[in-house]
């Protein structure tokens, strides 16, 4: 990068330009855009930054996001501890809380099961899931990870270790299309699955 303005405003037009989707002439823009701003709605950005990275921790039961020990749905008394609904990642919770239809506790992976990306079964949060399986009353899990191939191998390598403890496995299935993700699914088709869902055999 060629040092056409000072030195912060270069930094801040670099910083810029690694965020996804942003180009060098977005960059560019946006610093501009910083440096013309109010001071307090600039310190509010560079506060709202730091505030993610300093406050926000893995929820100690779940691994949702929680700004303290536990995350508000594990926190929440009225949600049904003994159904656990696993997911990938936190995003995916956002998502099926949407659709109103689930009153249940959440196991977020932390990704899915994929050796050639590097990723390893010992990398996610299953140990934790089974240890949850086993010491606490579950009656059902349900595996919401992706209804594509990693998200599918997942599903059944999960499904294979909990099975000794007797548990409920089920899947959402109906309605969400083969290759697609919770991420992005539509409220209609997500509810669908989720009272649609499917005993993992
Ligand atoms: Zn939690």
């Amino acid at each position: 990068m060629s040092s056409t303005y000072t030195e912060s405003l270069d930094k801040l037009i670099e910083q810029f330009g690694k965020l996804p989707g942003v180009g060098p002439r977005t960059a560019e823009r946006l610093a501009f855009y910083i440096l013309n701003a109010e001071p307090a709605e600039a310190m509010a950005l560079a506060g709202a930054i730091k505030d993610v990275k300093v406050k926000i921790k893995r929820c100690k039961i779940c691994n949702n996001l929680s700004e303290g020990p536990t995350c508000q749905i594990c926190c929440d008394t009225r949600r049904d501890k003994s159904l656990i609904c696993v997911v990938e990642q936190p995003k995916d919770i956002i998502n099926l809380e949407k659709t109103g239809a689930c009153k249940w506790v959440y196991h977020v992976l932390g990704g899915h099961i994929a050796p050639l990306e590097g990723t390893e079964p010992s990398d996610l949060t299953i140990d934790q899931l089974i240890e949850r399986v086993r010491n606490g009353d579950v009656k059902e899990v349900i595996m919401a990870t992706n209804p594509n191939m990693a998200g599918d191998g997942t599903a059944l390598y999960i499904s294979s270790l909990l099975r000794p403890a007797g548990v409920k496995i089920t899947r959402l299935a109906r309605g969400l299309p083969t290759g697609s993700t919770i991420e992005y699914a539509s409220g209609k088709m997500l509810t669908d699955a989720i009272i649609g869902r499917q005993t993992l055999e």
